[in-house]
């Protein structure tokens, strides 16, 4: 039997391979080991038909007489067909583009050399061979080449590569396909350069039209120079894009340009250079770098073309009011109108925004009161205090201001931060303005909506970003593509209001979060910022789906390499919410943490050191810190103590004394049985309460001498009182009296 296999784990050109290898020895089985790329097994399923594979377990590899493999020379990465390898007379044939390694096997068919991919092997074999091919077939090769070369941008690409695409594309290579299914990841020296075009990139506006400039020295050339800029075009969403790239003697310019408005082949055209309206160049010598960009930037003002203004139809037309009067207490109603009457007399416009409208709209208990003032925010929450009561704390500085009210109802304010022009109190809409600017720099859209507080448009709804619909299609979704480079904190708060609304991200914006972590974006965020974003999401009252999430993302692992979502931890997060239920009162009242106890269940597996390391790493307060290693401490011990059988409440008392409340809950949630819930509950609610009337003072006059004697006099009365043994305060002093003989 003859038997083609290629590596585990099989990229595009690894499955295109087998494929063609399949048509080159037409009578052999195909194997594909062990689980497949992601987007390899999505291509499979759509296309069921393009290969017969076999299972492994499907293969006798006794049986097998020649194998042939694609894609790799090493045994270990061929699976269960490694079986075959000890098979006597074996014949081995490989197509492998790999440089060669030590560890490679040898075959009596073996192609390969200076290719960027298997894939351009077989097509070679194919064409020479005058095998026919499929329009399929052509498509997945072409996939297997585009990928391992990186769309041809890889230094490893050979003409070879090249040529084996072009004529697969006269075979039919269908490169929309391609595109859909071509991999993103970036090279290091992508990711390299990118950082470093990122910091570089410079937007200006011409004619109401952004465009970003990047200029740029080196001393040689840059190998992904254009592609890199077609990845940052795409991250960034930007329109037009011009790279001014200084060598030795001479400067380069690189425009893209996805907008009519900038036909950036007129305009290089004004540097001697070309091309087209979406992609051109030009080289200049004896220039400047900031002479070319002084230049450009003049040309770019005489011929770009304003845009029409925006669509206005985005605005949604929606009332909200009866909603508002229906789903809040009054005393918050009467607050958000007196806001409104007072805007209408300072000739200001008040707006509710952010997650309070958010949640007004699902329905959700939210009383974090958010406004938006245009016009001046901290006069504004002076007026609104002088009528409501309370008092306020107001930041010049950031134009931003806190009210908080009788009754204890806290009002945000802030200024809505462009210029605010005025305009006539009766029109109907909201423009282009402060408010919209405000908005745009929120988080997601369905944070990004307001409503009006102004009496005569009370409760109208403003979305300039589609945030109602998103809301509606349960959908978080960003504002612009550099909304996670901007502000990767933002990446943790998408991934907490997923988990707690049941919401999931649009594809675009997953693919944001993405890019942004092959960014490795959060060596920029400061361990503060990560911990207090980490603080947020395990302080939800459900957090398991969002820790998933970071898991899926691999970001758990940069809380600690260690931490693994095992079908323990799982269950755990998913129990934990029925016994925060039992002892919710408890939670309110010792201000037990939530989040401390969500912490403990994924740090459970991890050592007291890495734990105590973990902490510091975070900067925990040393309360935070102290909770958490006292959740680890002598856990067993403990357990053990609390499972006896027979336990006088002293002892249980003693085997508690000290431990946090979260330790205690973490406690409950690990052992799981209802007898030491019980005790643990009647220490936490009775036990820890019982006070001994005996003090320093009664000991003195009882005629002790002050001194150690005292603490441990005093302990054992509160243990004899916790036992019973004593009840009333002659009791005590007759106990003391007791066991305590004066000498
Ligand atoms: P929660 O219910 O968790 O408090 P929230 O949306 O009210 O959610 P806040 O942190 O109070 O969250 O933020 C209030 C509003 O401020 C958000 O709704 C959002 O519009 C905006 N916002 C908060 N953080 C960011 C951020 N990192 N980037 C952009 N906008 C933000």
């Amino acid at each position: 039997m003859d038997l083609i296999v290629t590596h585990i784990g099989a990229d595009f050109d690894a499955l295109a391979s087998l494929v063609a290898a399949k048509k080159i020895y037409p009578k052999a089985l195909a194997v594909l080991a062990g689980s497949p790329d992601k987007d390899v097994r999505e291509y499979l399923y759509k296309k069921p038909h393009l290969i017969d594979l076999k299972k492994e377990k499907e293969v006798d590899f006794k049986k097998v007489k020649r194998l042939i493999v694609v894609d790799t020379r090493l045994a270990k990465r061929i699976g269960e067909a490694k079986e075959a390898l000890n098979n006597r007379g074996l014949i081995l044939h490989f197509y492998d583009h790999h440089p060669r390694t030590k560890g490679d096997l040898v075959g009596a068919v073996d192609i390969g050399g200076r290719y960027g991919a298997t894939a351009t092997i077989l097509v070679e074999l194919i064409k020479k061979k005058r095998i026919k091919i499929s329009t399929e077939e052509a498509t997945l090769l072409a996939l297997g080449i585009y990928e391992d070369t990186g769309s041809f941008t890889f230094p490893s690409t050979t003409p070879a590569d090249l040529k084996a695409a072009s004529y697969l594309i006269t075979k039919g290579a269908n490169l929309n396909m391609v595109s859909d299914f071509i991999r993103r990841e970036l090279t290091k020296n992508q990711v390299k350069l990118l950082n470093k075009l990122l910091r570089l990139e410079k937007r200006i506006k011409i004619n109401g039209i952004e465009i970003a400039i990047i200029k740029l020295k080196s001393s040689g050339y840059i190998t992904d120079l254009v592609a890199t800029v077609h990845r940052l075009r795409d991250i960034e969403n930007l329109e037009t894009i011009f790279v001014l790239l200084e060598t030795k003697e001479r400067i380069r310019i690189v425009a893209r340009s996805r907008i009519k408005a900038v036909n950036v082949g007129k305009i290089t055209q004004a540097f001697g250079g070309g091309g087209h309206a979406t992609a051109a160049s030009a080289t200049i010598r004896g220039m400047e770098l900031r002479e070319v960009e002084k230049k450009l930037i003049e040309v770019l003002k005489s011929k770009v073309t304003p845009e029409i203004a925006p669509d206005e139809s985005l605005l949604f037309k929606k009332n909200v009011g009866s909603l508002l009067n229906r789903n809040l207490p009054s005393k918050i109603t009467s607050l958000l109108a007196e806001a409104g009457r007072i805007a209408e007399e300072k000739n200001f416009r008040v707006y509710l925004v952010g997650g309070f409208v958010r949640d007004l709209l699902l329905g959700v208990e939210n009383f974090d009161v958010d406004l938006v003032v245009e016009g001046d925010g901290i006069s504004f929450a002076r007026y609104l205090v002088r009528r409501a009561g309370g008092k306020v704390t107001a930041h010049k500085r950031f134009g931003t201001a806190v009210a908080t009210l009788p009754g204890g109802i806290k009002v945000d304010i802030v200024t809505a931060r462009k210029e605010f022009y005025e305009f006539p109190a009766a029109l109907p809409t909201v423009k282009e303005g402060s408010l919209r600017e405000d908005l745009y720099r929120r988080d997601f859209t369905i944070n990004a909506m307001a409503v009006r507080l102004n009496p005569k448009h009370y409760g109208e709804l403003v979305d300039f970003f589609g945030g109602w619909k998103d809301l509606k299609e349960r959908i978080v979704k960003v504002l612009h593509n550099e909304s996670f480079i901007e502000d990767p904190t933002r990446i943790f708060r998408a991934i907490r209001f997923q988990g707690r609304y049941g919401f999931s991200m649009d594809r675009n914006t997953e693919r944001l979060v993405k890019d942004a972590l092959r960014l490795k974006i959060f060596r920029r965020l400061s361990k503060q910022r990560l911990r207090e974003e980490i603080i947020a999401i395990l302080s939800e009252p459900q957090p398991k789906n969002a820790i998933l999430r970071l898991d899926k993302f691999r970001i758990l692992k940069l809380i600690h390499p260690k931490i693994r979502l095992s079908q323990e931890i799982k269950k755990d997060l998913q129990i934990v919410k029925t016994i925060f239920s039992r002892f919710a009162s408890l939670l309110k009242e010792e201000d037990g943490k939530r989040w401390i106890v969500h912490f403990l269940i994924l740090v459970q597996k991890l050592s007291i050191l890495e734990v105590k390391n973990l902490c510091n790493n975070f900067r925990l307060s040393r309360e935070q810190s102290r909770k958490i290693v006292k959740g680890k401490e002598n856990l067993r011990e403990i357990i053990k103590k609390l499972k006896e059988s027979e336990l006088k409440p002293s002892f249980l008392y003693r085997t508690l004394q000290g431990l946090p409340v979260e330790a205690l809950l973490f406690i409950v949630l690990k052992v799981r049985n209802r007898l030491i819930e019980k005790r643990v509950y009647q220490y936490l609610t009775k036990m820890r309460k019982v006070r001994i009337r005996t003090t320093g003072d009664k000991l003195k006059k009882m005629g002790y001498k002050q001194g150690p004697l005292f603490k441990k006099i005093l302990q054992e009365l509160l243990w004899a009182k916790l036992d019973g043994i004593v009840k009333s305060p002659s009791s005590e002093t007759k106990f003391v009296f007791d066991n305590f003989p004066k000498d």
